[in-house]
Order: C-alpha cells, then structure tokens, then sequence
C-alpha cells in the first residue's frame, strides 16, 4: 500500500514567532517512520519554514503557483521561484481561489502544469458545491474540473496529487462521510485510470474538516489517499494525531 500524504494548508494565517512554534512541535511530534507530510504555507514564509524542515520529514508546500513564467503579472510568484525556496508541493484550484479569483478549470490547469514542469507536485484541488450537491451534480463538476487538467497535461498527470474537497465541507465542520468521501474518489481514480497507465502513483487527498476525530475513519477508504487539511493543519496536537492516523493506515 502506498504511503498516505497528509498536507496541512495554513491559509492566510501565521506570523514568524506562530510558524516557528507549530513547526517545531510537529517536527517534535511526529512518528520516525510517518507517512508523506507537508505544509503549505504563505508564500512570505517559505524561506523560514524551509529552514525550519530543512532535513525533517516535513515537505515544503505553497498554497498556489502562477500560471506564467514570469513577467508584468504583478503579485504573482512563479513555479521558478518556488523551485528556489525547495517547494514540492503547490496546491492549485482551490475553492477559496475559483470563488473569491474567479480561477476557472482551465487556468487551474496552466498552473497545475507550470508545478509540474517545474518538478513540483501540483495538489489540484476539486469539489462541488452544497448547491451543485443537491442537484445530483458532483460526479459531473469533479469530473469537468479534473478533465481540464488532464486535456493540458497528458502523460504528466500521473505526476499530480488531487484533493477532494467539496465546498460545503471546507471551514464548516461538516464533513463528508467517508462512504460519500469514499463514492467521489473512487470516481477520480477512474478518471485517472483511463488518462494514464501510472494511475496508481496519484494520491487523491480528501479535504474539508478533516480532524484529529474523523481522520481514521476517512483514511480507512480504500481509495482515499490522504488528506488536505486546513484548520486542524494550525494545531499542534490535532494535526498530529491526523498524521498518527495516516501512518498507521500506510
Ligand atoms: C482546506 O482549506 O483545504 C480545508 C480542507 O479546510 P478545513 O480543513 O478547515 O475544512
């Protein structure tokens, strides 16, 4: 069985003294032999945070990557740039980004292969809505928001992670059960089978309120990968107990 990967997304929170601190007690915390884990931090701090899992096994994660190379795009930070500062995950699509940036599938897709020409792991993330949800639409909005990234990156999709994450989950406490969880990325992992012949290097992560209480639980699904975590990813103790979890599922 594959290792699982457990990202913490920070999100716009963080100060340098708040950093050093959760940093430190994960590092302090963790299992020897744990399972993939990163943290996606602010771009500001990806060069403390770098230092500070320097050597561990903690990855280096950033929260999103420009879909050009570089330029007159002002406040963009380039794949180039993140490669500099050792980042091996960037997370790209993620809800709070197509709502509040208005990101479509297909700019979601020039990122994810930005990351990967770069040698990055793009974490391409893809829900539904609560709305789209009771409408008897998920399978069709997961699969349109994947299906753009596969049409502009072939055989390199492979070389992708995907979260699930559905919209209604994320920040709200409510989580998906792990058989509805479970439903969406066995969908996924079809789609992936029929667009490369390595599907099973692909970790699909589920995200939206996992936590140190259901984290078990939704790990135990054959088909769930990992997970994509934000507030839990901000407590010391929460976000271990998420990675004992996925330790122990590997
Ligand atoms: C996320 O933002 O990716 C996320 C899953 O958030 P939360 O765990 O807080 O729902």
């Amino acid at each position: 069985m594959k290792q699982k990967l457990i990202a913490g997304n920070w999100k716009l929170n963080g100060s340098l003294a708040q950093n050093q601190a959760l940093v430190q007690g994960i590092l302090a915390g963790m299992p020897v032999q744990a399972c993939r884990v990163a943290v996606c931090v602010p771009a500001p701090y990806l060069a403390q945070v770098g230092q500070l899992v320097q050597d561990s096994g903690l990855d280096l994660g950033a929260q999103d990557v420009s879909a050009h190379e570089q330029g007159a795009y002002t406040g963009e930070v380039s794949a180039a740039m993140l490669n500099d500062f050792g980042v091996r995950y960037a997370i790209v699509g993620h809800s709070e980004r197509r709502q509040y940036h208005a990101e479509t599938d297909e700019l979601v897709a020039q990122k994810a292969q930005r990351a990967l020409a770069a040698g990055m792991t793009p974490i391409v993330c893809v829900g539904e809505t609560l709305a789209q949800r009771e409408a008897g639409q998920t399978e069709e909005v997961v699969k349109r928001q994947l299906a753009a990234v596969i049409h502009l990156n072939g055989h390199c999709i492979s070389e992708i992670a995907v979260a699930y994450e559905p919209v209604w989950a994320i920040g709200t406490g409510k989580t998906a059960t792990p058989e509805q969880a479970q439903q969406v990325h066995a969908v996924l992992r079809a789609q992936l089978r029929a667009a490369t012949p390595h599907p099973e290097r692909v970790a699909i992560l589920y995200g939206g309120s996992m936590n140190a209480g259901n984290a078990a639980s939704l790990l135990a699904m054959p088909d769930i990968d990992g997970g994509l975590i934000g507030g839990a990813a901000l407590k010391i103790a929460d976000f271990l107990t998420i990675i004992q979890a996925g330790t122990a599922a590997s």
